[in-house]
């Protein structure tokens, strides 16, 4: 069942666009101090604090780019009859010289003796026993990879703020070089506030419903180069909500939490943060999630996202992911759009920006977008079913299946 939604406009005129709200944490947010040894087994998604330089040439000597044979391009004419006087394998370099009328077999990788400068492709030659007949004339530099191609010693191959992808990984170990220079992890606590949220494992009394906030936030946390201090379910009181504030604010770089955002009255989190930190407490013009808390409290920067599950995710990708990355020391790249065709009709009202959850699918090489069905920001299974945002202007008042809309893939922002 969905909820009766009417055509109205849902404009604030104290709401925050996107925009806004992101360029004021992103205002806030500081890369973290203090930086760490991690060796390259643990360094992946680390964040360098400090450039690299290539202490050697990649690759260190000429090698051959392919199997064949090795020879002086001078003596290379088609139908030149060659002697195979040797073998270069990766790892065993031939140690002689070319005579007049000689070639190696040579394979690749392998190390390519000063005396030859062209590697003949072993498909353009045939073998008779020692001897091997050019099909076509070879040129000088022919399938020779030369010293420094990859990467020259010296040259800062990574820079600070690198967030270390696999392919850095690769890099360094290239180059030997088994350990980094990376900023400390920042510490996110986070816990969630509602007296109706039970833990797994424990049945559900009337009223109640399971905690999966603090689960989905674990979750999200874990792909980040952090180290989370997880606090569990805060009751509604104000004693418990300070008591949590007070431990995460002590130690805490981010504290993120979910619920009690509202102007409810158990909503104890904008209440406590305005009395005894910082808040700008603001509603942003998006759906889902209007209302976010975002301030300080104690040493670190405080995220509140609201209690609804989807709202939850949605804030996460737009709001905490940049600000999380930021205190990493990376910057974070905007979201990727792409356009698609989109497949349902999508409703909505006027006022704020809607980030449906969609179905992303390339069909005979186009981009085409259906919707998951029930848009409500309790109902989890739209994120779960999804692999994009569908995103509608603040203006919109929705789309037809055959237009072109706006989506960000959840590779982007998760
Ligand atoms: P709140 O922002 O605290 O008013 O919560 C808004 C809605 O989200 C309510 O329906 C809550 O029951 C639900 N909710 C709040 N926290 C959680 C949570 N940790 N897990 C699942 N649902 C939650
Ligand atoms: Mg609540």
């Amino acid at each position: 069942m969905t909820v009766k939604e009417t055509c109205m406009d849902e404009s604030d005129p104290n709401a925050l666009t996107v925009e806004q709200a992101l360029e004021r944490i992103l205002a806030t947010a500081d890369r973290v101090t203090g930086s760490e040894a991690a060796a390259l087994p643990d360094a992946l998604d680390r964040v360098l604090a400090e450039p690299v330089t290539a202490r050697i040439d990649v690759p260190p000597a000429r090698n051959a780019a392919m199997d064949g044979y090795a020879l002086a391009a001078h003596a290379g004419q088609a139908g030149r009859r060659l002697r195979v006087a040797g073998v270069s394998a990766a790892g065993h370099p031939w140690d002689g010289k070319l005579a007049p009328g000689e070639c190696i077999r040579i394979l690749t990788g392998a190390v390519v003796p000063d005396s030859a400068d062209a590697v003949v492709m072993q498909e353009h030659v045939t073998l008779a026993g020692e001897h091997i007949t050019l099909a076509a004339d070879v040129e000088a530099g022919a399938n020779i990879r030369h010293p420094g191609e990859d990467t020259r010693a010296g040259t800062v191959i990574l820079d600070p703020g690198r967030q270390l992808t696999p392919a850095d990984i690769g890099l360094l170990a290239s180059q030997g070089i088994g350990e980094v220079t990376v900023l400390r992890r920042p510490r996110v606590a986070l816990f969630t506030t509602g007296d109706e949220l039970v833990p797994i494992g424990q049945p559900l009394q009337p009223g109640q419903i399971h905690d999966s906030n603090r689960h989905t936030l674990r979750a999200l946390l874990s792909r980040y180069p952090v180290d989370f201090d997880d606090l569990g379910v805060i009751a509604d009181t104000e004693d418990a909500v300070r008591a949590a504030l007070t431990r995460a604010g002590e130690s805490a770089d981010l504290i993120l939490t979910t619920g009690g955002v509202s102007v409810g009255d158990a909503d104890f989190v904008t209440r406590l943060l305005q009395r005894e930190g910082e808040v700008g407490f603001w509603k942003v013009a998006m759906k889902p999630g209007r209302p976010l808390a975002f301030g300080r409290f104690g040493r670190a920067l405080f995220l509140g996202l609201p209690g609804n599950p989807v709202s939850v995710m949605a804030t996460f990708s737009l709001f905490v992911r940049p600000a999380l990355l930021r205190l990493c020391g990376t910057e974070p790249a905007p979201p990727w759009t792409l356009r698609a065709r989109l497949l349902d009709d999508l409703r909505k009202n006027p006022g704020r920006a809607d980030f449906q959850r969609g179905i992303l699918e390339q069909r005979d090489g186009e981009w085409v977008v259906r919707s998951t069905g029930g848009q409500g920001s309790h109902q989890l299974r739209s994120m779960s079913l999804a692999n994009a945002y569908i995103v509608l202007s603040r203006e919109s008042r929705g789309a037809r299946a055959g237009e072109q809309v706006d989506v960000i893939p959840f590779q982007s922002v998760f």
